[in-house]
């Protein structure tokens, strides 16, 4: 099976990547994660993606094209993949369906994991993180037993500048902006499945499986 994962911020793509790669016992391959590890083994991959990462420039396609593909070489692949964080536009989506093609596969299916966007907002901007212990909290859904006091050690919690309102408005903008020519592309080839992430995570992982084992059990293997 090999699936593409899609999903704003705070739709809990993560979570749900977890479970799917457990399930149906594929390699999770984050980008973010194959990028820090060629970094920290100074492959040579790594230290191209340096190049540009020292010039505060983008990694070129073409890079993380190769950093993506070498990956995909790896044994644990040959049964398939799932993958989070790429395609991220539409060269690198036609450059993965040809790396796919020319080894005689192709995507199983695309998740595209929906969250209405108060939801997301609310979602993110309510984390709360405790700078000591890294204890997590929600002010809504999962909040401390005194307010903004760490349950485990007492200490103060504080909100990520990454989770503030207009540094949350400003990353659902990029990946809408991102991800609309991709939802496009994958839904004229037939394989995209929208999924309604406003549910419970384990609704959610059921309907994700249910898509993945419907109408497409005949490619799965
Ligand atoms: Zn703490």
């Amino acid at each position: 099976m090999r699936v593409v994962l899609l999903g704003p911020p705070g739709a809990g793509k993560g979570t749900q990547a977890l479970k799917i790669a457990k399930e149906f016992d594929i390699p999770h391959i984050s980008t973010g994660d194959i990028f820090r590890q060629n970094l920290r083994d100074n492959t040579e991959l790594g230290k191209l993606a340096k190049e540009y990462m020292d010039k505060g420039l983008l990694v070129p396609d073409e890079v993380t094209n190769r950093i993506v593909e070498d990956r995909l070489e790896k044994e644990d692949c040959k049964k398939g993949f799932l993958l989070d964080g790429y395609p991220r536009n539409i060269p690198q989506a036609e450059e993965l369906d040809k790396f796919l093609e020319e080894r005689g596969h192709s995507l199983t299916a695309v998740i595209n994991i929906q969250v209405e966007r108060e939801a997301l907002i609310d979602r993110i901007t309510g984390r709360r993180v405790c700078p000591v212990c890294g204890a997590t909290y929600h002010i809504k859904t999962s909040p401390p037993k005194v307010d903004n006091v760490c349950d485990k050690c007492g200490s103060e919690l504080i909100q990520r500048s990454d989770d503030k309102l207009e540094s949350v408005v400003k990353r659902l903008e990029v990946y809408e902006k991102e991800t609309k020519p991709l939802i496009d592309y994958y839904t004229k080839k037939g394989i995209l499945v929208n999924i309604d992430g406003n549910k419970s995570i384990d609704e959610v992982f059921e309907d994700i499986k249910k898509a993945l084992l419907g109408d497409r059990r005949n490619d799965i293997h």
